[in-house]
């Protein structure tokens, strides 16, 4: 089966057809390192997470680049307010970016290159473009890109090129439709840039957002690559501008595919500060809701249609959560009966792969969860059909149960699998320490030697470090009270 995406090119659905081989290369716009990202930022690199695990899956080799935006007007603006050198000041939002990453189970990238750090690159376009007239400098010393000398101009965003406004130009990085004009590829120095300034062939300055994006996906992907991803409100200006400085410059195709994720709102409302309903990650894990909470939510909504974020929709979730978990528990249990011990996690992971040697066939209610899995995520990464499968197989499997224990592996390696798509699906496993471990098996053998009393100081023990032991006829089990 292939896997069909929406290009945002085309505005219609596509086989994605690599380049070359069956290697993706794909470039996601990153973060503006001036704040803490909020939770539509993470909305949008959820989506993006999810695709790279699905072209995974599928097969396809990734290679993805995800910038990280440390010179444009808002990081410069940050620095200047806080007094902070502007490496400095974004430092702690690059920290903070990557231990959200974590936070919320996104894989990284292979690459993840700052704006600062491509200067020279940035530069080298710029002069590339200079060379075919596709750039001029103007009286305030910045460099301009003149879109009436670019056909194609508008052919990403679908502008009306009639009501472009010949010789307009627009220095800042941000704007709308309605003021397309010549764009800046560089910035001439300005006293309010303080200390963030570099040489330039055209003097002291800076370069301007768009020309960051161009300079880094190629520096990692070559001048054309497969896929380019973002929100919906970078496609114009700054895919639309990302495209005319690359294709401009060297004279072939950019990007292959577009993609563009939808907007977040939270309780139905645009997220704003003054409406007091915005929130950076950190905000909703302080309200005592963790990161696999949180990447349900966000992976759960179609990538194209708006996510509406709630409060109630994530409580909620625990129960969605619960009844997976609940059965996953059983699976494992399951497969744990012959060789029970607390060292459980391991000898399962062993079982598993002697399993996958033998390939255990899967029953046909986990077949259909993952023919009908695999159906809805090709279909332009339908995540809404890939839960329901999820869901009706979990309640298929409910009452298959109980199953024999090579069955419950095959299930159980069924369920890696499509947590390496999800993400969410495995439970994590709470750190069992491995004293708890010693004691509950010095418990069970103390049981065994008729020493009851000893069986008790250690269960009364085990109980004060805050977990409970259970006995199985598979064993002793620890869980965290
Ligand atoms: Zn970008």
């Amino acid at each position: 089966m292939s896997f069909k995406l929406y290009n945002t090119m085309s505005r219609t659905q596509e086989e994605l057809v690599p380049l070359k081989d069956s290697h993706v290369r794909m470039y996601t716009c990153g973060p503006t390192v001036y704040n803490y990202a909020h939770i539509g930022n993470y909305r949008a690199y959820m989506f993006e997470d999810l695709l790279r695990r699905w072209l995974k899956y599928k097969g396809f080799a990734v290679t993805q680049v995800q910038n990280l935006t440390d010179v444009d007007d808002k990081t410069i603006r940050g620095s200047r307010e806080t007094g902070l050198p502007l490496r400095e000041y974004t430092q702690k939002y690059k920290e903070a970016f990557f231990e959200d990453l974590k936070t919320l189970n996104i894989e990284p990238a292979e690459f993840y290159p700052a704006a600062t750090d491509c200067i020279p690159e940035m530069i080298a376009i710029i002069e590339k473009l200079f060379a075919k007239g596709l750039a001029y400098k103007s009286d305030d010393g910045s460099v301009y890109f003149p879109i009436d000398k670019f056909p194609e101009y508008g052919k990403l965003a679908h502008l009306d090129r009639e009501g472009m406004r010949a010789g307009a130009r627009v220095a800042q990085d941000e704007y709308d439709k309605e003021n397309a004009a010549d764009f800046a590829l560089w910035k001439g120095y300005d006293k309010a840039d303080g200390d963030v300034v570099w040489d330039s062939p055209w003097g002291k300055g800076r370069p301007g957002w768009h020309i960051e994006c161009s300079a880094m996906s190629m520096k990692y992907l070559g001048e054309s690559f497969d896929l380019h991803t973002g929100g919906v409100d970078n496609i114009f200006p700054h895919h639309e501008d990302e495209i005319a400085q690359s294709e401009g410059a060297n004279g072939c195709l950019y990007s292959k595919y577009w993609m563009h994720c939808a907007h977040l709102q939270v309780d139905g409302k645009k997220m704003s500060k003054s409406l007091g309903n915005f929130y950076t990650l950190r905000q909703v894990l302080e309200k005592g809701f963790t990161g696999r909470e949180i990447r349900y939510e966000l992976i759960g909504t179609h990538y194209r249609q708006q996510l509406n974020f709630t409060f109630a929709s994530l409580t909620a979730n625990r129960a969605a959560l619960a009844r997976l978990d609940e059965f996953y528990t059983k699976v494992q249990e399951t497969i744990g009966s012959e060789t029970r011990s607390p060292k459980l996690e391991t000898q399962n992971s062993e079982l598993e792969t002697r399993n996958s040697e033998l390939e255990t066939p899967l029953p046909d209610w986990a077949q259909t969860l993952a023919a009908r899995f695999e159906e809805a995520l090709d279909d332009d990464l339908n995540i809404a059909g890939g839960l329901g499968a999820l869901f009706d197989g979990v309640h298929e499997g409910n009452k298959a149960l109980p199953m024999d224990s090579k069955t419950a592996l095959a299930v159980s390696n069924l369920w890696k699998k499509l947590d390496s798509v999800l993400g969410f699906l495995i439970p994590p496993a709470a750190e069992v320490p491995a004293e708890l471990i010693e004691m509950a098996n010095a418990r069970v053998a103390a049981k065994k030697a008729k020493n009851f009393a000893e069986a008790d100081r250690l269960r009364d023990a085990i109980t004060a470090a805050g977990w409970t032991v259970q006995d199985t006829p598979a064993g002793p089990k620890l869980k965290k009270a």
